[in-house]
């Protein structure tokens, strides 16, 4: 099944084939105006239609209806079926894996050349596939055929190893670079088939086949057969499943974006559960990195980064690459490769989860590096409003401009600054009192403590950072606090060096 289907869809019209755009551009125009090259070259990772589009040229060439301003084969003539079903004469394909010896291609080729095509008004072409496994005697008689080719003929020259095909070569030939196919346009076409065979596949498992080909038509081809092959019609989670490794990607997300927040317990439960339903780690591994590698490139290099993912998951790394920072990025992904390397482990997710601690660890360091303590929710505390020092004073003078400022990070950072005012400023934190201890530890989270240090510094001109507290004596203090900025009698009292009490 899964080869019938790719024999079964094997483009017949360069309109067919997917992607390589620029490169089918070129051979149409040059089909068109007859401005033909003796010798082309096709470099590229294997199932990208190097030989797909080699056997549509020569048959476009050769057909004998193609019109004067068509470029695409009739594919209903003669000639054109002759090629399609393989027995042509002025077809040779070599696959030089099997024919490396150099009296192969003197008799292949060098004889073969000389003789003209028997199709007078088209041409003798040599498709030579996986061409860098010639030998290097096959290539210097080839060469020699090459500088000094017979007319209406053409070799087409494929490989997907170019370091080893001979630059003297390479210089006499036109040369294509194929790229490996956009998961999207891979996705497209299997999506055309599964129309053709009449069956349902769900886009996920689409998108699922199209990543485990890397970019390989063939590949995708052949692993969407077997999933129908399985099928009675209808293919589900549960039978792709049998096929294809199991999907990663909307897994990944969830721990990604639980180590995003610092959210190490989720993180780790997120490890254990998909360990439990069976997951291949080192797979889950290698592709958390690669998507986390995606995310730094978004962030770093923006929109013009092409993603190569499906719609749902390109929004979801867009989002993460607006919210994770970059250092922190790297980092892990760091991480994630020192741990990647340890082989042996008594428990096969331990090295995975060590990462995770790791990385939120240091995190955990640096946050409290930046604001100079601990993180253990503070004790409910009665305090007085300080009214020594001239930077609480300043803050508590902005306090409807910090609120402000903080809905456009944060609506409910926003609300709830409404209701808190701040108590003091020790050891370069300024601490904000809070009437319930459930806005506290809302509020306890590095992106708003970052942002929400960020205003205050913008204000005190100085490095700071924040703390929050539920004030025992809140309804008094925040009375307090309220009549004396709503009169606007603070402000004006410090202009002039006062004090209230
Ligand atoms: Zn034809």
């Amino acid at each position: 099944m899964s080869e019938v289907i790719y024999r079964k869809y094997r483009p017949q019209t360069f309109k067919e084939v997917v992607g390589q755009n620029p490169i089918k551009i070129t051979l149409q125009n040059e089909i068109l105006s007859g401005n033909l090259a003796h010798a082309y070259l096709f470099v590229g990772p294997r199932g990208t239609g190097k030989t797909t589009l080699a056997r549509l040229f020569a048959r476009s060439l050769n057909c004998l209806h193609r019109g004067k301003e068509e470029a695409e084969p009739c594919n209903q003539c003669e000639i054109c079926q002759m090629i399609t079903s393989n027995r042509s004469l002025d077809i040779i394909e070599i696959d030089a894996a099997s024919n490396t010896g150099v009296d192969n291609v003197r008799e292949n080729i060098i004889a073969n050349s000389q003789v003209p095509p028997f199709n007078r008004q088209g041409y003798k072409v040599f498709i030579i596939d996986e061409v860098h496994m010639l030998s290097k005697s096959a290539f210097n008689a080839l060469l020699k055929t090459l500088e000094e080719p017979p007319k209406q003929i053409i070799f087409i020259l494929a490989t997907t190893e170019i370091h080893k095909v001979p630059e003297t070569i390479i210089s006499r030939c036109q040369r294509f670079d194929f790229k490996k196919i956009p998961i999207k346009d891979v996705v497209h076409r299997l999506s055309e088939i599964i129309e053709w065979e009449k069956v349902t596949v769900p886009d996920d498992i689409l998108s699922e086949i199209a990543h485990h080909s890397e970019g390989c038509m063939r590949d995708a081809e052949s692993l969407l057969g077997q999933v129908i092959s399985l099928s009675n019609g209808k293919v589900t989670e549960e039978l792709a499943s049998l096929v294809l490794p199991r999907s990663n990607w909307l897994e990944i997300d969830v721990l990604v974006e639980a180590l995003c927040v610092h959210n190490l317990a989720t993180a780790l439960n997120q490890i254990n559960k998909l360990v439990n339903e069976g997951l291949d780690l080192h797979t889950f591994t290698s592709d958390l990195i690669d998507y986390l590698r995606q995310i730094m490139l978004y962030q770093i290099i923006g929109p013009t980064f092409i993603l190569d993912f499906d719609e749902s998951l390109t929004k979801a790394i867009q989002k993460h690459a607006a919210e994770f920072p970059l250092a922190d990025l790297s980092r892990l992904i760091s991480v994630l490769l020192e741990k990647l390397a340890i082989k042996e482990s008594l428990i096969d997710q331990l090295p995975l989860e060590l990462a995770c601690v790791e990385f939120l660890l240091e995190k955990k360091a640096q946050i409290q590096t930046a604001s100079g303590e601990d993180y253990t929710p503070t004790e409910s505390k009665s305090y007085t409003p300080s009214e020594s020092g001239s930077d609480i004073k300043k803050i508590q003078n902005s306090w409807n401009k910090i609120i402000t400022d903080a809905k456009d990070f944060n609506h409910s950072l926003s609300a709830i600054l409404q209701t808190a005012h701040p108590v003091n400023l020790d050891r370069n934190i300024v601490v904000i009192g809070l009437e319930f201890a459930f806005h506290r530890d809302q509020l306890h989270k590095p992106q708003i403590k970052n942002h929400l240090s960020g205003i205050l510094e913008s204000i005190l001109e100085r490095k700071v950072g924040v703390d929050f507290v539920v004030d025992e004596n809140y309804q008094e203090n925040h009375q307090v606090f309220k009549g004396r900025n709503e009169s606007g009698i603070g402000e004006a009292l410090d202009t002039f060096g006062g004090r209230i009490v």
